[in-house]
């Protein structure tokens, strides 16, 4: 046994909560890896719905899920992740399984253009009052980019915050290596209704 990346952890907490005809969100489309990993997991039924404001990221997206034959499950968005709550279908709300994040900016894309502390944590915000009960949140954080470290600081801040009769917070990350990714992840109980969740 060795221990998982921070990527692939995060993938081991999601498929825990994902099933068949599942709700699902990738809040970073990047190069469509998260998404087309949320739509295996929903399967035929079910439905995800991508974000990211860089048009390169929705057409390597698009092109990944074509070649595994998974356009249908996923509709796909070029806008920031923090209008989901007016993107979304309603009935969504309080019915989504697993939001990913992925923060930073595009491999092999503009490095100039970032995820930002002040919309990312709006998108939280809104992905947490959207997760079903027992739903799950995960965000890797980087820190060795250019504002990457006030993200991880803000992120981390705000996540802390968080009620603890109605999220369980945890993170994982490699503690000698330096600037090693950091992998956040939030569930929300199962036994508290919507309306608590902050
Ligand atoms: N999860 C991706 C994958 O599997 O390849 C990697 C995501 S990449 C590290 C981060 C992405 O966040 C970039 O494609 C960037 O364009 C996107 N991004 C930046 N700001 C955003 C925002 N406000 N809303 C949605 N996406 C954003």
């Amino acid at each position: 046994m060795s221990f998982p990346s921070t990527l692939a952890f995060a993938h081991d907490l999601v498929k825990g909560v994902l099933f068949p005809g599942a709700y699902a969100v990738d809040a970073t489309l990047g190069n469509g890896q998260d998404t087309l990993f949320l739509a295996q997991g929903v399967g035929p039924e079910g439905q995800v719905h991508g974000f990211d404001i860089q048009k390169e990221a929705l057409d390597r997206t698009e092109n990944r899920l074509h070649q595994h034959g998974m356009v249908n499950r996923v509709t796909l968005h070029q806008n920031s992740h923090h209008q989901m709550e007016q993107i979304l279908p309603p009935k969504w709300k309080g019915n989504i399984s697993a939001v990913m994040f992925n923060l930073g900016y595009l491999p092999k894309g503009d490095p100039a253009i970032i995820t930002k502390p002040e919309t990312t944590i709006h998108a939280f915000s809104q992905a947490l009052k959207w997760l079903a009960p027992g739903g799950i949140l995960t965000a890797v954080l980087y820190t060795g980019h250019t504002g990457g470290l006030e993200e991880a600081k803000q992120v981390l801040n705000y996540i802390k915050t968080l009620k603890p009769n109605v999220f369980h917070v945890i993170q994982y990350q490699t503690l000698n290596r330096h600037h090693a990714p950091s992998l956040i992840a939030v569930q929300k109980s199962k036994k508290h209704p919507p309306d608590e969740a902050r």
